[in-house]
């Protein structure tokens, strides 16, 4: 670990600096701050440590620690079930639609909107790894190597599945995603609820330091959503447990991560699925 990457920070949510030690993984702590329950990591990597790390898959503050993945066809399923229950009125309506995936990695959330949306849509996708978008682009997708900027095409639906705890400053990042929406546009984000589990022992797995940086609760969402001028459409909730990932956990455990184990369902840990509404502009 490069310890000299590393820059302490105050709590991203309320900006509070009181905070009690929560998890230790890879040699990275996550912290609780002790006026709102958010769960982040401090000391963190730096700005500039942080951006080459997400363009080149490659973590230098923790050991080259690789976080390019791979391609998961079965994600394209996955999210296709999952959009088409939570946007179910969108597809009805039969009119075509822009939509934007923001960190849209190897593409599976494109192909799966792809897939539902009506025929003259608009499904394109911003990945800042290079390795990822250029994977994406090969199999035909519409995916820009880019952070979300000043050049993102605007859209009336953009999505951020499993964004969340790779953002360091939240706020900032919301009130970028509502300049490239359209007005009541509508966004989808997806992420875990570490940061309202009692301990660290809830959580059912590794924790991705120092890859993830932030992990909130619900009221956490909600707070980031109405401050940065969004109104909560649904909230839905589902577990991950099952035996396949207990599995995978087992082998993890047995090369050494840091990963907490549970019996298969029994974590108290969801994954949170929020639908959000940009709200309408205060008439003058
Ligand atoms: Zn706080």
């Amino acid at each position: 670990m490069a310890s000299c990457e590393l820059e302490p920070c105050a709590c991203p949510y309320c900006r509070g600096s009181n905070h009690t030690l929560w998890a230790v993984e890879r040699g990275f702590r996550t912290v609780k701050c002790s006026d709102c329950g958010f769960l982040y990591l401090n000391p963190r990597p730096n700005a500039a440590s942080r951006h080459q790390s997400t363009q080149l898959g490659v973590h230098g503050a923790a050991d080259d620690m690789d976080i390019s993945e791979r391609y998961l066809p079965k994600k394209v399923a996955q999210y296709r079930a999952i959009l088409r229950e939570c946007f179910a009125d969108v597809w009805q309506r039969d009119k075509p639609i822009s939509w934007l995936d923001i960190g849209a990695g190897y593409g599976e959330v494109v192909e799966a909107v792809s897939s539902l949306a009506p025929q003259g849509s608009a499904v394109i996708g911003v990945e800042p790894m290079q390795v990822k978008a250029r994977a994406a682009r090969q199999r035909g997708l519409n995916i820009v190597t880019a952070f979300l900027g000043p050049e993102t095409p605007r859209c009336e639906f953009a999505s951020l599945i499993n964004v969340f705890s790779h953002v360091n400053d939240f706020d900032a990042f919301l009130r970028d995603v509502a300049g490239v929406l359209e007005d009541e546009g509508e966004l989808f984000i997806e992420t875990g609820d570490v940061g309202e589990l009692a301990t660290r022992d809830d959580f059912p797995g590794e924790l991705g330091l120092p890859d993830h940086v932030a992990f909130a609760g619900s009221k956490h969402l909600a707070g980031f959503l109405d401050r940065n001028g969004f109104d909560v459409v649904s909230v839905q909730r589902a577990s991950i447990d099952g035996y396949l990932y207990t599995l995978k956990n087992v082998i993890k455990r047995a090369v050494g991560r840091d990963v907490v184990m549970k019996m298969p369902y029994r974590s108290p840990y969801r994954t949170m699925r929020v639908r959000a509404k940009k709200r309408a502009p205060m008439p003058r």
